[in-house]
């Protein structure tokens, strides 16, 4: 049964039972439960004070930072939702989703405020009124040089001081909203690796359901720690880091943003149990400099989500850390998992492709695998995932097409195809979007990949179609090598031959420094079809 109807009911309830247990770790400080909820109290009274009513949206652009938290509980608290959005976001992006949302208020950090929200703001364009700031320096006292190099608080003109609200809130709290089950709580926009951002409204019945999902999962008890990895603003971040610790009374490390360097150290300062994060953040930890296995001890539970992960990488990875990567899988719009290894279990591997099973769907869910004409395919079939679900959003933001085109009937086209086997285990073969047609066969560039990552030089490779006179398109492999390794593109080349039918091998491969990859850690392969001009 689900324990709660609202994000913010899980919110006041960890206020009520804990009040002084440790929520936020920010590098040398740790907020408790009750400074969190009455700095949301001051920030939420301030909003209500400035107009802002049910319904309406703050504009959340801020890294992994307390500020983040904070300004999501507010927005509730005022019975409003929270625009949760990317920090890498440059003005063209920032407006997009400003004007997209009609965000009325900005929560930002300084420096993304002066360049970025600033001048995103004075061309009018945004129905912003509203911005309050805060610094990367504010909720700490030691800051890191490898992170804020130079950086200073800073008083902006024209904002309004996060931390002044805070100083000089008056206690008392703001007006109780009254949210339920079915309101929008955030508005998390779609990444983009396959097109125009749309703004998926999350309900707060969504993320309470997930974040029960992810705390029976692990199995979290108070007190467990909860390492930040994944960025907040995306669904992961928001769902597996936020109010999994919420739900589960489990304090979070936050860093800022996701660096190998201090990530470590933040491991080795608060010795956290649980993460969830992209492959690629886990292969990126592995090689940290001065990293041991010793480092990784007190991560006992480890999940991988966002990416397909390759069965060789796992397997590699396993060893770091002395511990298994469990495979989730999810999308935004199912508000993280809809599938999941559960804890302790290794995912089957299929025998044919080699690929490692997501795992089973979350309890309450339910996955048709469909074919083209929209009827289910057979058992061990692959066809499209089409979830219903309690974790799956009720549509997009003012886009009433695109929700009728991707929810028919409140269920969910995913865009991924794959099967189910005969045991219930369920295989994403790849995303829809990025097949290869190769002569007429189709390719997955997800199996082209697997090969060469079990490759001893291969790092981390991205498998695209690229046009061809003759064949349409063609198979091209873009990898990148561990540090030290050297191997010549033919190499690559002969060496998939040898282990895949002709269509399929990569009739070229490239080797470059660093894949192009999204926040999340996600490889973009869209950018390596088109490359930038
Ligand atoms: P956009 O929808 O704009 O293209 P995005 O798809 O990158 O952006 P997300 O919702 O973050 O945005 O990504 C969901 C997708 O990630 C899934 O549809 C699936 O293709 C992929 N994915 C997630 N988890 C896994 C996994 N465990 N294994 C394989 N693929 C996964």
């Amino acid at each position: 049964e689900v324990e709660y109807a609202t994000a913010l009911d899980i919110f006041d309830a960890a206020v009520a039972a804990e009040p002084d247990s440790a929520f936020l770790h920010y590098f040398d400080a740790t907020l408790t439960f009750a400074e969190v909820n009455s700095a949301a109290d001051a920030l939420a009274a301030r909003l209500i004070a400035e107009g802002f009513g049910s319904g309406d949206r703050l504009a959340v652009y801020v890294q992994n930072n307390p500020a983040f938290v904070i300004g999501i509980v507010a927005a509730w608290k005022a019975g409003g939702i929270a625009v949760a959005i990317n920090p890498m976001n440059k003005q063209r992006e920032l407006t997009y989703m400003l004007i997209d949302s009609g965000a009325t208020a900005l929560l930002t950090l300084d420096d993304l405020y002066v360049d970025v929200a600033e001048p995103t703001i004075a061309t009018g364009s945004t129905a912003v009124r509203t911005v309050f700031t805060s610094s990367p320096l504010d909720f700490q006292t030691r800051d890191d040089p490898r992170l804020f190099d130079g950086l200073r608080r800073r008083r902006l003109p024209g904002t309004n001081d996060l931390v002044e609200i805070i100083d000089n809130f008056d206690g008392s709290p703001a007006r109780t909203p009254t949210l339920s089950a079915d309101d929008t709580a955030v508005l998390t926009y779609t990444s983009g690796t396959t097109g125009e951002p749309k703004g998926a409204m999350n309900t707060h019945g969504n993320l309470a359901f997930n974040a029960q999902t992810y705390r029976d999962w692990t199995g979290l008890k108070p007190g467990d720690g909860v390492l930040g990895v994944a960025p907040l603003f995306h669904i992961t971040g928001l769902v597996g880091h936020v109010m999994t610790a919420m739900l589960a009374r489990a304090p979070l490390t936050l860093t800022h943003r996701f660096a190998p360097d201090v990530t470590l150290d933040a491991i080795r300062e608060r010795r956290p149990v649980f993460t969830v994060a992209a492959i690629t953040a886990f292969n990126a930890l592995s090689a940290a400099p001065g990293a041991t296995p010793a480092d990784f001890e007190s991560l006992r539970i480890l999940y991988s989500g966002g990416a397909p992960i390759a069965p060789a990488m796992a397997d590699r990875l396993e060893q770091v850390f002395g511990a298994y990567i469990h495979n989730i899988y999810g999308l935004t719009e199912t508000s993280s998992p809809s599938h999941g290894v559960p804890l302790g279990v290794r995912a089957p591997v299929d025998p044919t492709s080699g690929a490692l099973s997501v795992g089973v769907p979350v309890f309450n869910t339910i996955v048709r695998v469909v074919g083209e004409d929209g009827d289910d395919v057979p058992v061990g079939e692959v066809g499209e995932f089409v979830t219903s679900g309690p974790q799956v959003i009720k549509g997009y933001w003012n886009k009433p097409d695109k929700t009728a085109e991707s929810l028919p009937g409140g269920a969910l086209r995913t865009g991924d195809v794959g099967f189910m086997d005969a045991d219930g285990w369920f295989y994403v073969v790849d995303r829809k979007k990025d097949m290869i047609n190769a002569s007429g066969y189709k390719v997955w560039p997800r199996e082209v990949e697997d090969v060469l990552y079990t490759h001893p030089a291969v790092r981390e490779a991205a498998v695209v179609g690229v046009p061809d006179e003759y064949r349409g398109e063609t198979v091209k492999a873009y990898v990148s090598l561990h540090s030290g390794a050297t191997v010549e593109p033919a190499e690559l080349v002969e060496f998939c031959k040898e282990q895949m039918a002709a269509y399929k091998y990569p009739r070229s491969v490239e080797i470059v420094g660093e894949l192009p990859k999204t926040v999340t850690g996600k490889i973009l392969r869209r950018e390596l079809r088109q490359p930038a001009t």
